[in-house]
C-alpha cells in the first residue's frame, strides 16, 4: 500500500527543497542576526510542520518557537474564504519580531487572518517564510507588520499539492518531497 503510487509527478524533490531551505535558512540568519530580541518563529499548524523543522536547523542564532493553527479548507481542495484562529500561541510576543512559517499561500485568505492576529498581540514585526507561494490566486494583499520581510521558496503552479507537510483529507504529509495525486485519490 505505497503511498508512491498514489502520486501522479512529483513537483519539488528532496533534494530541491534541502537545498532551497538552506538558502533561505542563510538568507534569515544575516537579516535578524544584528536583532538584540532573538525571533520567535511561529509555525501555522499541521502544514508547516516540516518546513519549521528544517528550517530552524538553518538559523544560526538564539530562537524560540510556536504554534498557531488557522482552519478554513476542511478537508477538502477549496478554500472556504473565512479563516479563524482555532488554536492560539502560547508564547508572549509583545515587542517580539514573529517569523511566521507557512507551508502554502493561496488566496491570502489565512494569512491575512494571521498577520492581523499577531498585529494585535503586539508583534514589533511579522515576517513570512512561506515554502510555496501561488501568487496566480491572489485574492487578499496581506500586509507585513514593522519592518518584517516575504521569504518564498518556490512560486507553485496552480495545482493542489500535497506532501513535506501538506495535506489531502490529512493523508500525504509525512511525502518528503511535494506533488500532485492521481485525480482517482482527490476523492
Ligand atoms: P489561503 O488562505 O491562502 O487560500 O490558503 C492557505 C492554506 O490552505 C495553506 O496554508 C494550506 O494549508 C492550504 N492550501 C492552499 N493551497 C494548498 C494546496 O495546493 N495543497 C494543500 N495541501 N494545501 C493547500
Ligand atoms: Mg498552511
Ligand atoms: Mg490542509
Amino acid at each position: 500500500m505505497s503511498q508512491e503510487k498514489h502520486i501522479e509527478k512529483v513537483l519539488f524533490s528532496a533534494e530541491v527543497i534541502a537545498e532551497r531551505v538552506d538558502q533561505i535558512g542563510s538568507e534569515i540568519t544575516s537579516d535578524f542576526s544584528g536583532e538584540s530580541e532573538s525571533p520567535v518563529f511561529v509555525g501555522v499548524a499541521t502544514g508547516a510542520c516540516l518546513f519549521l523543522a528544517d528550517l530552524v536547523r538553518r538559523i544560526d542564532f538564539p530562537i524560540s518557537i510556536d504554534f498557531i493553527r488557522a482552519d478554513s479548507y476542511g478537508s477538502g481542495t477549496v478554500s472556504s474564504g473565512t479563516p479563524r484562529i482555532s488554536f492560539d500561541l502560547k508564547l508572549d510576543i509583545t515587542n517580539k519580531h514573529v517569523i511566521l512559517v507557512e507551508d502554502i499561500v493561496d488566496t491570502g485568505n489565512t494569512l491575512n487572518c494571521l498577520i492581523e492576529h499577531l498585529k494585535l498581540k503586539k508583534a514589533s514585526s511579522v515576517s513570512v517564510c512561506t515554502l510555496l507561494d501561488k501568487p496566480s490566486r491572489r485574492k487578499v494583499h496581506f500586509k507585513l507588520v514593522g519592518n518584517g520581510k516575504f521569504y518564498s521558496g518556490f512560486e507553485c503552479p496552480d495545482e493542489f499539492v500535497v506532501g513535506y507537510g501538506m495535506d489531502f483529507a490529512e493523508q500525504y504529509r509525512n511525502l518528503s518531497y511535494v506533488g500532485v495525486l492521481k485525480p482517482e485519490y482527490y476523492m
